[in-house]
């Protein structure tokens, strides 16, 4: 196989999943999940240059699967859209994409018995992983996975689930000169039409993704929940992730620092829906920030863009690092010992008040911050970030097992979050019952895990009231 990333550091983003290494049929199909974008995609990239070096065909396919655990129409409506982009920009590169509706290691492994390489991109969580390997499994031609949703790949990093990010952080900068480097697009030299693919497995179909345009398209196509509408404030897509990026580095890099947590500012960039789809790459995103700070800003912005790095690629990168060593990472069995011990030493403390799913879901709680955030997440589609702490924090306070309250912050997230289902909701809620953290002093109900209350934020945030309206309203 061609090593196409020049020099040590960036060939670590690339990974031979199988024991095949030498393609023995013709044809390179990317088969692209997780990084949905044609911009600073390393898998991409790779992928053309494995074609033009052996001068083969290539297609990029993404298969679209009914029953996607936990998505619903919200998520399908972003994913497409995104999609609708991918289409765009490989048409402009003269690449054939094909959007195949099935179950992607059924479609692939079929794909596989038929082409000469399969190369694709990185995901973490446990259906992605499970994927992935089954075809690599299955397949008798090398399958290739490129790591492109990370700045520095998670298993060049560390080889454990970290205690903090205060572990990781020095592990992760170290690497961060060789990995933050531009994504040059290497232009695709073969045909523009699709050549690559044979028949499909029977039990699937070839989707036209500018025939999706609206979500009515996608529910006329297959069953999926609908409970939960698309929402307005986002549009799913490189472009619209493009535009975000734009706007938060013209208007709200400087002074992130400071402003980042304040609920009623809003001043954060709103890109975790894009990450989360892949429809950005978090490499792209820190050499626009530091080319804005280098410009424009200059120094005075130096400690946003170190806060902007922290939370872009040590925290986030902390979650990639918890799914992939943690297999219990959506559980309260994925919690450090000491956490675990401390909130079943206190599961049965009387709670202030004890709430069902239902009413949590539907906002009703009586503590009108909580209900704030549970609406803001449930009509825009984000929650502020500070505020999914104390959200978190909440849940455990008035669900009576520790064990259920982080079932149902798991549920609540993952189902109305656009950027939920992902290593940082799981590593998020998480920390809410304390990984990534360290014990406090102890007290009723949380034990040695940190408290949060309704006076920290009043004391906290000034303007906290104006967060209630809007949301409260
Ligand atoms: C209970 C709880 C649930 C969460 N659920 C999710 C989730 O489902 N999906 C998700 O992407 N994030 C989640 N987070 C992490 C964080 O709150 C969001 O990433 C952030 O609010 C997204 O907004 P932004 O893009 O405007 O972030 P910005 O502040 O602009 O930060 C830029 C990027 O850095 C990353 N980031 C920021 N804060 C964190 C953090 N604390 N941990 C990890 N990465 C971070 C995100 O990728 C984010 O897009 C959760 C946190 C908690 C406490």
């Amino acid at each position: 196989m061609v090593a196409y990333f020049t020099g040590m550091s960036q060939d670590a983003r690339v990974t031979f999943l199988n024991r095949s290494a030498v393609p023995r049929r013709n044809g390179v199909v990317y088969w692209m999940q997780a990084s949905a974008r044609t911009r600073y995609n390393h898998a991409l990239e790779y992928a053309v240059h494995v074609a033009n070096h052996r001068s083969d065909p290539l297609e990029v396919v993404f298969v679209l699967t009914p029953g996607y655990p936990g998505a619903n129409l919200r998520h399908y409506w972003f994913l497409v859209q995104g999609l609708r982009d991918v289409a765009d920009g490989l048409r402009d590169r003269g690449i054939p994409f094909r959007l195949i509706l099935g179950a992607p290691p059924v479609v692939v492994s079929h794909i596989a018995a038929t082409v000469g390489t399969i190369v694709t991109d990185g995901g973490y969580t446990r259906v992605q992983r499970q994927w992935r390997d089954r075809v690599a499994a299955d397949a008798d031609c090398p399958v290739v996975e490129v790591e492109s949703n990370v700045v520095v790949p998670v298993r060049t990093v560390s080889d454990k689930d970290e205690w903090s990010a205060a572990t990781l952080r020095r592990k992760l900068h170290r690497h961060l000169d060789d990995f933050l480097v531009p994504v040059t697009t290497v232009g695709y030299r073969g045909p523009s039409a699709p050549s690559v693919l044979g028949s499909l497995p029977t039990d699937c179909r070839e989707i036209d993704p500018a025939d999706l345009t609206r979500p009515e398209d996608l529910t006329s196509l297959f069953a999926l929940e609908t409970s939960v509408a698309p929402v307005s404030a986002f549009r799913g897509g490189e472009a619209a992730a493009a535009e975000r990026l734009a706007d938060f580095l013209e208007h709200r890099l400087r002074h992130f620092d400071e402003r980042r947590n304040v609920p009623d500012l809003d001043w954060t960039s709103h890109l975790s829906p894009y990450l989360h789809f892949g429809h950005v790459s978090p490499v792209e995103l820190v050499l626009a920030a530091q080319e804005r700070v280098k410009g424009p800003l200059g120094d005075d912005a130096r400690g946003d863009l170190d806060t902007f790095v922290e939370e872009l690629v040590v925290r986030r990168e902390l979650a990639m690092n918890f799914v992939t060593y943690n297999p219990e990472y959506d559980t309260f069995r994925g919690l450090p010992d000491w956490a675990r011990a401390t909130l079943e030493e206190h599961s049965g403390d009387d709670r202030p008040v004890v709430y069902d799913l239902d009413t949590l879901e539907a906002a009703a709680t009586d503590d009108p911050y909580w209900n704030a955030c549970q609406r803001e997440m449930v009509q825009r589609g984000v929650m502020h970030g500070y505020m999914r702490m104390y959200w978190g924090k909440k849940i455990l306070e008035w669900t009576q097992n520790p064990e259920e309250a982080l079932e149902r912050a798991v549920i609540l997230n993952d189902r109305y979050e656009l950027d939920g289902r992902d290593p940082n909701g799981y590593a998020g809620v998480a920390w809410c019952f304390g990984k990534h953290d360290r014990p406090w002093v102890e007290r009723p109900v949380f034990g040695k895990v940190r408290y949060m209350n309704a006076n920290g934020l009043k004391r906290k945030f000034k303007g906290i009231d104006r967060y209630l309206e809007r949301w409260n309203s």
